[in-house]
């Protein structure tokens, strides 16, 4: 590939960006909720079903240790992908969700105790607040929050600073928020939080499918990740987790490949990653995963978070230019700030409303509180939201088409 993407080869790659949707082509600007897949990982799919289809670990035949080959070949490359040192810290789980629920019924469990702070934000995804409060709740904790900058774009950064003074056992925070594509500092922010002696946990979610990421340079001792956001199935996503620190905490469950010796009264566990992996696990998922990083490395990060600061940058300059619609986050002047989601008020119009206009032009985008209740409900006062997010396979058209759709909405609803 040259310098820069070519998203309509890249479109070709992708067997659903062929079909209509109404009768128009279909795009698809709703990555930020899952990602389309490439062939190439459906593929994956469908050979490991048609040519090796085994359980992992014990099979001493062929198609076994293939499976079982290419299943830890996986964790290698989701590994070097991330910037971890070695495949066993890579804990695969079946998203984000899980991911971080396992730290805190594992790590939280053992090292939260009565009166402790965690400390998370106000632009986290439910997925990294609920966890935290069902522990909180369970152990008597406090949970505090960084609070979002006087604008609403992106977190205070003297709110962060407050709050880690007040040394909280943990920061969970967000990567990118898959509200506002704001991208917050998460090195800095684990470099002051580690300081103050927190353990620091990522949420990985809207950042790995869209930029360069290495753990080992943020620092952080956990981070979160879905595959189903960056290329691969659903069902399949990944823990990181220090070896210390994996090392230290309990299995969540109990079960089989879990253990390396089991007697009538007691049981010896596994060594990491299996620890964490009780049960028959996600197989054709972790081998489509390997599939999914193999097409993003082909072509490149960098060259993936250039394209999408490009089509914001280009979608930015032709919302702000129609009056009546509010974009929310940072402005195109703070791009390097911004990841690809947009999202949007028009007037007093409902977003469901909007999307169902942005549906009939073969446009799928996403309307509501998009999982994120306390910073759109809470803090923006707004029911819902409508957000368009751009990925590899979106272009200049997606986005003249759906001003196209916004235009008609205006039209429609009759707001000048
Ligand atoms: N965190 C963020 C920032 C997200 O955007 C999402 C999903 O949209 C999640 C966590 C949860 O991901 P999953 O539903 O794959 O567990």
């Amino acid at each position: 590939m040259g310098s820069r993407i070519d998203p309509d080869k890249i479109k070709k790659d992708f067997p659903i960006l062929k079909n209509k949707m109404n009768g128009k082509p279909l795009i698809y600007l709703d990555s930020a909720a899952t990602s389309q897949k490439p062939k190439i990982v459906i593929d994956t799919i469908t050979d490991y079903y048609e040519n090796y289809n085994a359980n992992i670990h014990r099979g001493i035949y062929k198609i076994a240790e293939t499976a079982t080959e290419r299943y830890i070949e996986s964790k290698r490359k989701l590994a070097g992908f991330i910037g971890a040192e070695k495949f066993e810290e890579i804990i695969y789980v079946r998203n984000t969700t899980e991911a971080i629920n396992l730290v805190a019924l594992t790590w939280g469990a053992s090292n939260i105790k009565k009166g402790d702070r965690i400390l998370i934000s106000e632009m986290e995804h439910h997925s990294n607040i609920v966890p935290w409060q069902m522990l909180a709740k369970k152990k008597g904790a406090i949970i505090d929050y960084i609070k979002m900058d006087k604008n609403g774009e992106g977190l205070s950064d003297g709110s962060f600073l407050e709050q880690i003074e007040k040394e909280p056992k943990l920061l969970a925070i967000t990567h990118v928020s898959n509200v506002l594509g704001s991208i917050n500092d998460v090195k800095s922010m684990t470099k002051i939080a580690k300081k103050n002696g927190a353990t620091v946990l990522v949420d990985g979610a809207q950042s790995v499918p869209h930029m360069p990421v290495n753990v080992n340079e943020i620092g952080c001792d956990f981070f979160a990740l879905s595959g189903h956001k960056m290329l691969a199935p659903t069902g399949i996503g990944a823990l990181y987790g220090k070896m210390d620190l994996l090392d230290s905490m309990e299995p969540l469950f109990g079960g089989g490949d879990m253990i390396k010796n089991v007697g009538f009264d007691s049981y010896t566990t596994n060594d990491l990653p299996w620890k964490f992996e009780a049960g028959t696990s996600n197989i054709e998922g972790g081998i489509a995963l390997g599939a999914a990083v193999d097409y993003l490395e082909k072509i490149g990060m960098q060259k993936v978070r250039e394209h999408e600061k490009e089509l914001t940058v280009y979608a930015l300059e032709k919302l702000n230019k129609i009056k009546g619609l509010k974009v929310f986050g940072y402005g195109k002047e703070n791009i390097e700030k911004r990841g690809g989601v947009i999202s949007f008020s028009l007037d007093k119009i409902h977003p469901h409303d909007v999307s169902a206009v942005f549906d009939s032009f073969g446009i799928a985008i996403r309307a509501g509180h998009h999982c994120a209740m306390p910073l759109v409900r809470g803090i923006f006062k707004v029911g819902a939201l409508s957000r368009m997010s751009f990925y590899i396979y979106n272009n200049k058209r997606d986005v003249d088409v759906s001003i196209d759709a916004i235009n008609s909405v205006k039209n429609i609803f009759k707001v000048k």
